[in-house]
């Protein structure tokens, strides 16, 4: 038994077995050879393996996804056969006379570079996908294709660190718990953690080369601990708090269907935030009044391209008939920061948190923004749809957003293309925004504070450090003072004002912001019922 403390990202208790996730890129070593040709062998396994892999995975995406989205899989096994790609590893295995393994990466790595520097932008895009069939078939020939977490039990997923992409990937369904080396407690990958009612563990001291797939672990997202291999006692204990986890959950389920309201009749907006369609799931289940944060960025993770005006269509609609007239919030793009996408070609930057990001990338490069507006104007008509932008500045950030806005609208117009106009709000995320408030609420008709990044901007701490989370503090004086600032500035105009970071979940500061005026709260679906007992008991 081994028992690890780390940073909780969500609170709840689990037991099961681990599976480790290792950076295929750490495992690759250049091993001399005394037989290429065993070596080829070794690879044409691997190759017709992969293809295989491939085939089902393809089968399995048409029936989840569509058609046109599956079809990046039939891309990967046309590259997997193509000659200059294969040519080129098997020179390199015999003129070299390498492993397989290093044959493929370095192969992989020079194709992707290739592709990156052509002018073509499909082709620029193929960068990424050269890589991932490289990192497939280096899986096969290591033979560490289980770890796969799409395809193994419901496990406890343990890594050095998780991307927002990588997480977004993973098949919920199969994860019980995460426990990272790395990360910090306001990285996307917590908070997907948290929307996903996962107990999560990071800053985990943990020797990913000491531990193995398959043996038992129990995460404790309340003490912040990790026990590995735990005794039959400690086994039992952790039985027994799940059984009572759940029964407090079952609990609160007496509290759906009532209504949001403190004794003396004020009535507050209890909202859940979302990453994809595929959420609204937990928003039904946890009787949320609506969908205050639907993050659009996560449609454009984990793919190899732009998500087409259609697919985006799809997945609007989609959250908007489910949730049947309840109030849906789509935020436009916020990529960039730590949500990156290989196609953006966004490049290194020395601050990406206050870099070429978000609204920025929107106002730079319309047209991508205008795909999704014309998407989200089109999807408006079948529901109760509000669009709000993020990362806002500038009075002039918000004249140039609405003159896209206009344009988009004319051509949906000419085209007679049915659509709606959304209700457009922004978000106050940034110090600036928050010192303009009053002015800004005059051209919007609704704020929504992100305080996750407006913490990490007053504070000067990126929200990324893990090192930095003590200094991370989002109770500050300061921010307080700024959301009742905004609170006081959109109701001067005649707002509503929401708060969509992860304070709004705060259950220390529920009072405080009722008392504030805050009109609408959006936090992770699992803990919209907690906060209606509190509000009702206020
Ligand atoms: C925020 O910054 O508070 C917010 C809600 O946006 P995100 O966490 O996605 O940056
Ligand atoms: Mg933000």
């Amino acid at each position: 038994m081994q028992k690890l403390s780390g940073k909780s990202v969500y609170k709840g208790i689990v037991l099961g077995p681990v599976l480790v996730l290792k950076k295929k890129e750490q495992t690759i070593k250049r091993v001399g050879t005394a037989d290429p040709e065993a070596e080829i062998k070794r690879l044409e396994k691997a190759v017709e393996l992969t293809a295989l892999q491939l085939q089902r995975l393809y089968e399995k995406a048409v029936g989840e996804v569509g058609e046109a989205s599956a079809a990046i899989f039939e891309v990967h096994r046309m590259m997997l056969e193509d000659e200059d790609y294969r040519n080129a590893i098997y020179n390199m295995i015999r003129t070299e006379t390498v492993n397989a393994e290093y044959a493929v990466a370095v192969t992989g790595d020079n194709f992707s570079e290739m592709f990156a520097d052509m002018d073509d932008e499909y082709m620029k895009a193929r960068a990424a996908d050269v890589k991932d069939i490289s990192n497939r078939l280096v899986c096969n020939l290591t033979g560490e294709e289980e770890t796969n977490p799409t395809s193994t039990e419901p496990s406890v997923i343990v890594a050095e660190d998780l991307s927002p992409s990588e997480t977004v990937q993973m098949d919920k369904e199969k994860i019980l718990g995460f426990v990272t080396v790395c990360g910090s407690t306001n990285s996307h990958t917590a908070i997907l953690a948290r929307m996903m009612n996962i107990p999560a563990l990071v800053g985990v001291p943990i020797d990913l080369d000491e531990i193995h797939t398959g043996m038992e672990a129990v995460v404790d997202g309340f003490r912040g601990e990790v026990i590995l291999e735990p005794s039959d006692e400690i086994r039992a204990r952790t039985e027994e708090r799940i059984r009572e986890e759940k029964e407090k959950t079952l609990l609160l389920q007496t509290l759906k269907g009532k209504e949001t309201v403190t004794s003396d009749g004020r009535n507050v907006h209890l909202y859940a935030n979302i990453g994809s369609a595929g959420d609204v799931g937990y928003v039904l289940e946890n009787d949320a009044e609506g969908i205050g944060l639907f993050r659009s960025e996560f449609l454009y993770l984990g793919r190899d391209d732009f998500p087409t005006e259609e697919e985006q269509f799809a997945a609007y609609r989609q959250v908007v008939q489910t949730m049947a007239g309840k109030k849906v919030i789509i935020r436009t793009l916020d990529i960039g920061a730590d949500k990156q996408a290989d196609y953006f070609n966004l490049g290194e930057e020395e601050n990406p948190a206050m870099g070429y990001r978000a609204i920025r990338i929107c106002l730079k490069q319309p047209e991508i923004f205008k795909t999704q507006l014309r998407a989200l104007l089109r999807a408006a008509a079948f529901g109760n749809l509000s669009v709000m932008y993020p990362m806002i500045t500038s009075v002039e950030e918000v004249e140039q957003i609405s003159s896209i806005v206009e344009e988009v609208q004319k051509e949906l117009e000419e085209q007679q293309t049915p659509y709606k106009m959304p209700e457009q709000g922004i978000m106050i995320e940034t110090p600036a925004a928050v010192m303009i408030s009053d002015e800004l609420a005059r051209r919007v008709d609704f704020f929504s504070i992100g305080t996750n990044d407006l913490t990490q901007y007053t504070l000067a701490v990126d929200r990324q450090n893990g090192r930095l989370d003590d200094f991370y503090n989002p109770h500050h004086g300061a921010i307080l003072k700024m959301i009742r600032m905004v609170v006081e500035n959109a109701h001067k105009a005649g707002k509503w004002v929401g708060i969509c970071g992860e304070l709004g979940a705060d259950t220390e500061l529920t009072e405080t912001f009722v008392n504030m005026g805050v009109d609408e709260l959006s936090v992770v679906p699992s803990v919209i019922l907690k906060l209606r007992k509190i509000i009702r008991e206020m």
